[in-house]
């Protein structure tokens, strides 16, 4: 079985929640994180992964929603914890890429929530934009509370994937790993220990080849497994078995 250890099933991109959830176990796809990126959408991550038995929940605070963060969110992120199938907490970090953002307060956000994650005992989802370096150094200043971390849709130099790499990271593989145009991060997962990779579709977003242009959903991670296999030069069960036992090695669950 697969499993796509990075979705946004909770986004209003999806008003035909049970077909996509049909769709995915059809196509192999056991286990579903549906990540969280501002309150609200925490808390619906965690509704959806009660009625649905394949779905788990991360809940946090997006860089992009760093001026939603304070103590309030803190209480409520940490009531949501306590549910039983919301295994991390993220998705958190640094982005970077759109004019307006406020460096000191997604800094400010970042790290509140690692600590928070550090005293829960639970798995971080890191989103890097742009902001690799400053990401990395947060990440290292707060090691002791870091107890299991994906860099999940990596992309950065194949140097920046190894730093990830030795700092014991998982690096999440999305869509972007099908297209043509993207030679790099073909090499830097031809490249990174397999052992480390955790397949994701960061859905409705990164539609893998062959569905450009369309919305992506959770079935789609089979064509990343496919490239993946080929590139790493294993079969497509393999890569399931390994890619699977993986996630529940960064999530610490067994799906
Ligand atoms: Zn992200
Ligand atoms: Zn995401």
């Amino acid at each position: 079985m697969l499993v796509d250890t990075h979705s946004h099933l909770n986004d209003p991109a999806y008003d035909d929640i049970e077909e996509i959830v049909e769709r995915a176990e059809a196509a192999g796809v056991g286990a579903v994180v549906v990540c969280g990126y501002d309150l609200p959408n925490s808390v619906k991550a965690v509704e959806l992964a009660r009625r649905f038995k394949n779905l788990y929940a991360t809940v946090g605070i997006h860089p992009s929603d760093a001026d939603t963060w304070n103590d309030k969110a803190a209480e409520e992120l940490v009531k949501l914890s306590r549910e039983p199938k919301v295994i991390a907490i993220g998705e958190i970090g640094l982005d970077y890429h759109y004019d307006n953002y406020n460096k000191a307060e997604q800094k400010a956000a970042f790290e509140a929530q690692i600590r928070l994650a550090g005293a829960l005992d639970m798995p971080i989802v890191i989103h890097s934009r742009e902001a690799n370096p400053d990401t990395f150094a947060i990440l290292k200043s707060n090691a002791n509370y870091v107890k299991s971390c994906v860099y999940h849709c990596f992309s950065g130099s194949p140097d920046f994937a190894k730093d990830v790499i030795n700092a014991g990271y998982f690096m999440g593989v999305d869509g972007p790993v099908t297209f043509k145009s993207s030679p790099k991060l073909k090499r830097i997962v031809t490249e990174t220990p397999i052992d480390r990779l955790v397949l994701e579709t960061d859905c409705p977003y990164l539609t893998p080849v062959p569905h450009r242009g369309h919305r992506n959903e959770p079935a789609y991670v089979r064509h990343i497994a496919e490239v993946v296999a080929d590139l790493k030069g294993v079969s497509v069960e393999e890569l399931e078995d390994i890619t699977t036992r993986n996630a529940e090695r960064l999530y610490r669950v067994h799906f």
